[in-house]
């Protein structure tokens, strides 16, 4: 059954928890699970499914393993944490979205969106404009960082693990041990949102605020290490799970006049980097 939300009244009573899903994996979820699960109509024109179960179900769909691994992580029977990611000062949160060429990049938007409904995976919200059109989730690269073994060399490589879905505000949560904290909002908001980002990420993870504070200080601690490293880039992890095929794997013009440069079809090297390689 397709409901559009606007007209069901019965949602207003129903608090409904929604699944970051694909298309094929809500299609199956709702052949499977008729009585637990429910689709919503994409009132957005972005075409994503929406799809979703009622709170007061959620106790029996988390028993099912494939439901409960479709749960945004909040609502997973063993939550998924936010472990905060640090980007060290010298590395660029947005490299992707800065570098690659915007053909390149909406692949990359497409395929991620696409396997989660085009919504948070962290915890399952869609944000929408003024218009009731759905705005896209953010992308989030987890790197991970390899500094040279030689910790007097100030260069290092880091490489591409793993890409997640996620809204402005669990954005924020896993920036809050970077060298520029929520770095994705404008200057003005970064402030509050650090302070709101606090207490978002002690509900997410259970924790008392002076807990989460002591994470910040480690994962601070931990960061400034790294932070007069310049770092290359690995992102060869989008051509081996096919979301980027390497042919397809671009620099926009905008970044080669920046001089950043393509090596080996899978290393981004920016101008600094190239000036430690011939230094070295
Ligand atoms: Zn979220």
């Amino acid at each position: 059954m397709i409901v559009d939300p606007t007209q069901d009244r019965s949602s207003q009573y129903l608090p409904m928890i929604f699944l970051p899903v694909s298309k094929k994996k809500a299609a199956l979820l709702l052949s499977a699970y008729p009585t637990l699960v429910r689709e919503y109509a994409a009132t957005d024109g972005r075409r994503f499914t929406s799809v979703g179960i009622s709170e007061s179900q959620l106790k029996t769909a988390s028993g099912i393993a494939e439901i409960d691994r479709s749960l945004p992580w909040r609502y997973r029977t063993k939550r998924i944490p936010v472990k905060m990611t640090p980007t060290p000062a010298m590395a660029s949160p947005t490299l992707l979205a800065d570098a690659l060429s915007n053909q390149s990049y909406s692949m990359i938007l497409g395929r991620i969106h696409g396997l989660y409904g085009g919504r948070c995976q962290v915890c399952g919200s869609d944000h929408r404009n003024r218009n009731g059109r759905r705005i896209a989730p953010r992308l989030m690269a987890t790197w991970n960082y390899q500094p040279h073994a030689n910790s007097s060399v100030k260069k290092g490589l880091r490489e591409l693990i793993g890409l997640t879905a996620v809204c402005n505000d669990c954005l924020s949560m896993f920036s809050l041990g970077d060298a520029r904290p929520c770095y994705h909002l404008a200057k003005e908001s970064r402030k509050s949102e650090f302070h709101r980002a606090i207490s978002h990420l002690s509900q997410h993870n259970g924790w008392p605020v002076d807990k989460v504070q002591a994470a910040i200080t480690a994962t601070r601690r931990q960061r400034r290490r790294w932070d007069d490293v310049i770092w290359a880039s690995d992102i060869s992890w989008l051509s081996k799970t096919g979301i980027l095929p390497s042919e397809q794997t671009q620099l926009g013009l905008r970044a080669i006049h920046q001089d950043y440069t393509l090596w080996k079809g899978s290393v981004i090297l920016d101008r600094t980097f190239r000036a430690t390689l011939t230094a070295a």
